[in-house]
């Protein structure tokens, strides 16, 4: 199978320089990747992990640096369930924007580095705090050959809390090759009833014939 990068670093405009889909040669089996963002964190992350296990389902985690070296064994416990992790910042500030390309590169160099001394690797790239994308965070990312990887479908999971009813909207919005944005930082009630709407998007669109995938880390190599 082999996975195309939609990146185009030579010839961009702010709105096309980022995946926001993966598009994959072999259509006969479609594929969705779920992703989740700024963790990892204290049970939400566990959860999740065993849903995607139960179902049979493969994601990405957008961690967070400076939480991951706080809990090295929870991002070595996604790796090893065979997830793929991003680079979702050293600490999600969002001042980090307004700084200069050589700052914004030391800021996800630092975060790599973090990463890379977990899991022996590197990540498969990197999504900015909120999808912010600015001139210098462009610059940077071309400089270094990264992939920035976005998303096509949200469900303000963050805000509001996810409920079983999004998902048949979702029907439309969900195509062979959507990364979805979701998040493992929630608690009480609202992560019960998160867990609960991921397993029956989950089962949705399995029986839809989808398949869930992690991003692959052979995105840039694909690429270059
Ligand atoms: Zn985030």
């Amino acid at each position: 199978m082999i996975t195309r990068f939609l990146l185009s670093p030579f010839n961009f405009t702010l709105s096309n320089f980022a995946t926001h889909r993966i598009c994959v040669e072999d259509m006969n089996v479609p594929q969705i990747y779920l992703s989740f963002d700024d963790g990892p964190s204290d049970g939400c992350t566990e959860d999740v992990l065993k849903i995607l296990d139960r179902n049979n389902a493969k994601a990405t985690f957008f961690c967070i640096a400076n939480k991951a070296v706080l809990k090295p064994n929870m991002l070595l416990a996604i790796k090893r369930n065979g997830h793929s992790i991003g680079n979702h910042s050293l600490d999600h500030k969002y001042s980090s924007f307004y700084k200069n390309t050589a700052s914004i590169k030391n800021w996800i160099t630092n975060a790599e580095d973090l990463f890379h001394s977990i899991l022996g690797h590197h990540t498969i790239g990197f999504r900015s705090p909120a999808g912010v994308v600015t001139p210098p965070l462009v610059n940077a990312l071309t400089e270094m050959k990264m992939p920035l990887i976005l998303w096509d479908l949200r469900f303000f999971d963050k805000c509001f809390s996810w409920k079983e009813n999004s998902i048949k909207q979702s029907l439309k919005k969900v195509s062979p090759g959507s990364i979805v944005l979701l998040h493992d930082t929630h608690y009480g009630n609202r992560k019960k009833t998160f867990i609960k709407t991921l397993e029956l998007f989950i089962s949705h669109f399995q029986q839809r014939g989808y398949r869930f995938e992690s991003i692959p880390y052979n995105l840039t190599k694909q690429h270059q």
